[in-house]
């Protein structure tokens, strides 16, 4: 099902959550929705099952305005980071169970189903679920990804239309995310069927993301894919959120189109960054440059035009596997740089980095990226 998000807002009281939200979700798409604590993906999640109303704003699934349906008539499966199952039921019972009770709903003139019926569809979502082995053992017999998967299980048995997940992997072994993040991705490809995924989680965003929308404080400040994301980020929020390390960041001023970093008002920044500045007409701001694009200056190679090179101390050296994370000292301003050099770092000592035109970006003070 094709969802769209219109001027969607919702407020708590004074408290704006969701600020003018639109979003279109092509039919059988999978899109991540990735944001950090307090920027509004719950509200939304709630919102589209219709367990919250919003403000302002219409939503609609396929052609229909469902902005006011309640949640019962949406066929809208919701999976969130607990497993709500019966601990006294077995899997085979849990998953049985929403059917069950849609029987029992025939009084409502609901859809009823008999239980050979019952019994075709729970093997076929055993079997879809990879968890046939367990059809007999209880909640408490599984790990967590399994009790997982039979929840999600419970909530696919119904034949749902769209698939929301709120940090669904939140409560599972780090070790077995990424065995989890797979399976939810064959089950997206096995069902096809529209999936929005929340997660505060930038490294699972982008492992499992073609699309991510990135939300801040309400509003949604990028749509794309996770190279863009981390190459060409819209904003100083995008670009220090994204990655495994955020941003390096230096302000700079610009007196009279003359440019001096803070930092060190005697460093002279390339001419094609100087020119984006003054063309930009940006009396301040700060330039970016990521910890994997600096390199270490070697003094017998010559100095060229688009390089800046800043002296800094080495306060802290981390070694992962063949990776060394260097914390820098710039004049009082910290600066991460990452290397794969066979070099040994030491703490304490002096280091000569370049910073390439090519990699640095340049944010105005509003945190708008100009370049
Ligand atoms: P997320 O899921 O991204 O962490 P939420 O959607 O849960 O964010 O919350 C968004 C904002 O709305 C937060 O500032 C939160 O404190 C606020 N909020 C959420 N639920 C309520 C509520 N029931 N009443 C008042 N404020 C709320
Ligand atoms: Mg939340």
């Amino acid at each position: 099902m094709k969802v769209s998000i219109k001027n969607l807002t919702k407020k708590y009281g004074e408290k704006v959550a969701l600020k003018d939200v639109n979003l279109e979700i092509p039919e059988g798409n999978f899109i991540v929705i990735l944001g950090p604590s307090g920027s509004g993906k719950t509200t939304l999640l709630r919102i589209l099952a219709g367990l919250l109303y919003p403000t302002e704003g219409e939503l609609f699934f396929g052609e229909n305005n469902i902005t006011q349906k309640p949640a019962n008539k949406r066929n809208v499966a919701m999976v969130f980071q607990n497993y709500p199952l019966f601990p006294h039921m077995t899997v085979y019972e849990n998953l049985k169970f929403p059917l069950e009770s849609q029987k029992e709903g025939q009084i409502f003139k609901r859809r009823i189903y008999s239980d050979e019926e019952i019994q075709i569809k729970v093997d076929k979502t055993l079997k879809t679920l990879q968890i046939e082995e367990h059809r007999d053992k209880y909640p408490s017999q599984l790990s967590g990804g399994e009790q997982q998967r039979v929840a999600i299980g419970r909530e696919l048995i119904r034949d749902p239309v769209i698939f929301l997940f709120d940090e669904p992997l939140s409560n599972i072994d780090a070790r077995l995310r990424y065995e989890m993040r797979t399976w939810i991705r064959k089950l997206h490809e096995l069902l096809n069927r529209t999936m929005i995924y929340v997660t505060h989680d930038q490294s699972e965003a982008m492992a499992l993301g073609d699309t991510i929308v990135l939300l801040n404080q309400g509003k949604i400040v990028q749509k794309a894919t996770p190279e863009e994301l981390y190459y060409n980020p819209k904003e100083r929020f995008v670009a220090e959120f994204i990655g495994n390390y955020p941003m390096n960041f230096l302000s700079f001023q610009n007196i009279d189109n003359t440019i001096a970093l803070n930092a060190d008002p005697k460093i002279k920044l390339p001419k094609q960054i100087e020119k984006i500045i003054v063309t930009n007409d940006l009396k301040e701001g700060d330039i970016g440059f990521r910890a994997e694009f600096i390199r270490e200056f070697d003094p017998d190679r010559p100095v060229e035009k688009n390089m800046v090179i800043l002296k800094c101390l080495i306060e802290d050296v981390e070694k992962v596997l063949e990776q060394q994370i260097l914390t820098l000292n710039y004049h009082d301003e910290k600066l991460v740089f990452v290397t794969k050099t066979m070099k040994e770092f030491e703490r304490k000592t002096s280091i000569q980095i370049i910073i390439y035109a090519e990699s640095i970006y340049v944010f105005d003070r509003t945190g708008e990226r100009v370049n």
